[in-house]
C-alpha cells in the first residue's frame, strides 16, 4: 500500500524550521523533542529527518544508516532523560486511521515519569 507523503504535515514543518519546537537531541538523520501535549511526565517524540509517514514505511524503506541512527537517537533519549532504570518507560507508535495517527510523519513516542497502566485497545 503506497500512501502519499504530505510535505506540509506539522513534523515536516517542524524540520524546516517553520514550527519551533523544544528539541531534546538532533543527530544525522533524527530529531527528538517533546510533545506539545504531554500525556506523561516525560513524552518525547523522535522522528526520522526524512519522509516516511508511518513505522512500516520507514522500516521497509530508511537506509541502514537512518534506522541505525534513529534507534540510537531513541536510545540517547531515554538514557539522557533517565528513564533506563527499572521503572522504565513506554515506546509506541500509532499508525493510519485504526491506529488514530494524527500526524502522518513517522514517530516513535516515549512516555515515561509515572505508571502508565496496561495497553488496551
Ligand atoms: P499521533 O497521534 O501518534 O500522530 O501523535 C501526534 C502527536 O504529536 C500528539 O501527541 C501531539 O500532541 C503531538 N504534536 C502535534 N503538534 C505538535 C507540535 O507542534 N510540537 C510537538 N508535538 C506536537
Amino acid at each position: 500500500m503506497t500512501k502519499a507523503y504530505d510535505p506540509n504535515n506539522i513534523f515536516a514543518r517542524i524540520l524546516r524550521g517553520e514550527i519551533p519546537n523544544k528539541t531534546v537531541l538532533e543527530t544525522a538523520h533524527s530529531l527528538a523533542f517533546h510533545d506539545i501535549t504531554p500525556q506523561a511526565p516525560v513524552h518525547v517524540l523522535v522522528i526520522p529527518k526524512g519522509a516516511y509517514v508511518d513505522f512500516a514505511e520507514f522500516a521497509a524503506k530508511a537506509t541502514a544508516e537512518e534506522l541505525v541512527d534513529f534507534h540510537r537517537a531513541c536510545a540517547k533519549v531515554c538514557e539522557s532523560l533517565g528513564l533506563t532504570g527499572p521503572e522504565g518507560y513506554r515506546a509506541i507508535t500509532n499508525a493510519g486511521t485504526h491506529g488514530m495517527q494524527e500526524v502522518p510523519h513517522y514517530h516513535l513516542h516515549i512516555l515515561g515519569g509515572r505508571v502508565l497502566g496496561r495497553l488496551v485497545a
